[in-house]
């Protein structure tokens, strides 16, 4: 995993989160409780730290499933929603304080659209 630099401590967290999720959902399903994860959710990982890290919103950001800019590809907007809908649940056992958290986070409203200034294109982010 790339180490990613993050100006917030909220961005920080809800990277946390989110790699802690893909994490679980990965051992449960593809290592049966190995160390690690399989190349195939490192990637997402990577993925997901990457997007977080260029969010427009930024410290203010709503939750990503609130969120109304769709910065995911189709294909990995299903993985994760499909691994944040089993591992949401879990994160209450496994990382309690960051579940919670993220439970509150949940609840801000949706900021104001930034502007288009701070986005360069409209097309989807190739690495
Ligand atoms: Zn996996």
């Amino acid at each position: 995993m790339t180490k990613t630099f993050f100006n917030s401590s909220r961005l920080e967290r809800e990277n946390r989160t989110v790699q802690k999720m893909i994490e679980l959902y990965c051992h449960h399903h593809h290592r049966n409780g190995l160390k690690g994860c399989c190349s195939k959710c490192r990637e997402l990982q990577d993925f997901a730290e990457r997007r977080l890290s260029r969010c427009i919103y930024g410290p203010e950001k709503p939750v990503c499933a609130k969120c109304p800019v769709h910065c995911y590809k189709p294909a990995q907007r299903e993985q994760i929603r499909i691994i944040m809908r089993w591992a949401g649940p879990r994160m209450l056992l496994h990382s309690p304080v960051l579940a919670i958290r993220h439970l509150l986070d949940e609840r801000r409203p949706v900021p104001p659209w930034p502007g288009k200034k701070s986005r360069k294109k409209k097309e989807e982010y190739t690495p």
